[in-house]
């Protein structure tokens, strides 16, 4: 076998996504047009699973015993490094569809996982494309890796879409929470006085947490939507439902902020005459460790491609959270942000998802393709990249 060297493996993988450029930008906007939530991105999954397929990779459709995950493998198997695992994400928003720009992390994880796979076997590197549901609040990385998803991945990687090119965002711990209130119905003029009002609960609880977030640490984040808040006003409401995240920088951070919220919750049931109910709606998503080396090699490939990735700075930062931080901790791993709007868009707005299908939005598939497909190269053929990726790993956060 020819030896293939970097410089012409990256030149390699990068004509790979020119040529398939067309396939990667109609799929992006295949899965932008047709959003599908959490757990239910049956669509989306199988256009990502069919790519692969087409490109050659070993697929398993419904992977790690969840309907819309993906697992593609190619080139070396057991790598004595590991594989080299891209990740896609494709699930959407209600109601505001894909303002997350998922259908960008799908196809520029295709893109890199299909480039990459063309020299993977000359290369002797082990690659591993996976296609993980549920981002937005079902923690399907969480479930993946639980599952076995990273045994045997030596890094892990995938970009993101946001305002700004940036090396990571500002990921914290999260906990995804449905409260639910009872009470007792009664018509709210005749036998008011017979009623326990769950919604007045629900509000108490939500003007309760108002006042705590005076006094929680600047990072940390609280916020909650009512779901279910009475059908009638002439019947006093006997069920009142509502969905809380609560942030931290990290899931030990993250504990004693759960407890005050909570508590907070109960005295507006308490005040109300109600009862409560309290249930986890996913597993806690954790902060992210970006691994350095890992990160380093991308920004060298991302400025490759014209795109200069900076550090978190004042006015240049995204604090979120993602099911990619517990990732983070089984392999080194990254989580770069790619800008495809101006700094000034919000994510999860209706703006941010016209970006994901605009220009910049297909501007960001092909560059995230390219960036991520080098960085595989780079792990699989720079002398040392992996052990320095392992090493910053080892030692911890
Ligand atoms: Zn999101
Ligand atoms: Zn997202």
């Amino acid at each position: 076998m020819a030896e293939l060297d970097l410089e012409s493996a990256k030149a390699r993988v990068t004509e790979e996504v020119d040529r398939r450029a067309d396939l990667l930008l109609e799929i992006s906007h295949r899965v932008h047009a047709d959003p599908e939530l959490l757990f239910a991105e049956h669509r989306a999954a199988a256009l990502v699973a069919t790519a692969l397929e087409d490109a050659g990779l070993d697929v398993q459709r419904g992977a790690f015993g969840l309907e819309t995950a993906v697992a593609a493998r190619a080139g070396t198997e057991r790598p004595e490094a590991g594989a080299v695992a891209v990740l896609c994400e494709y699930d959407a928003l209600p109601r505001i569809g894909h303002a997350c720009g998922h259908n960008v992390i799908a196809a520029a994880g295709l893109g890199a996982g299909m480039a990459a796979a063309s020299v993977a076997a000359e290369a002797g590197g082990g690659l591993l494309v996976l296609g993980t549901p549920a981002e937005e609040g079902g923690g399907g990385k969480i479930l993946m890796g639980e599952r076995g998803a990273f045994d045997g991945v030596g890094a892990a990687m995938m970009v993101h879409p946001s305002g700004f090119d940036l090396t990571e965002p500002e990921v914290i711990a999260v906990a995804s929470i449905r409260v639910t209130y009872h009470g007792r119905s009664a018509h709210a003029a005749a036998y008011p006085e017979l009623g326990r009002n769950a919604l007045d609960a629900a509000v108490l609880g939500y003007s309760a947490v108002a006042a705590l977030r005076q006094h929680i640490a600047p990072s940390e984040r609280v916020h909650g939507v009512f779901t279910e808040a009475g059908e009638k006003p002439n019947i006093v409401p006997d069920r009142a439902v509502a969905e809380w995240y609560v942030r931290s920088a990290t899931l030990e951070s993250l504990q004693p902020l759960k407890q005050r919220v909570r508590a907070c919750l109960e005295a507006g049931a308490t005040a109300a005459g109600c009862t409560m109910e309290w249930e986890p709606t996913a597993p806690e998503y954790s902060d992210l460790r970006t691994n350095r080396p890992l990160a380093d090699l991308y920004r060298h490939n991302s400025a490759r491609v014209g795109r200069v990735v900076t550090e978190p700075g004042p006015g240049r930062r995204v604090t979120a959270s993602t099911d990619m931080g517990n990732v983070s901790y089984l392999v080194p791993s990254i989580h770069p942000m790619m800008a495809i709007s101006p700094a000034s868009v919000s994510l999860h707005s209706t703006d941010f998802a016209d970006w994901a299908a605009a220009p910049e939005g297909d501007r960001a598939v092909l560059d995230g393709a390219k960036a991520m497909a080098m960085t595989v190269v780079d792990l699989w053929l720079r002398p040392g990249a992996m052990g320095e990726v392992r090493a910053a790993f080892g030692a911890g956060p």
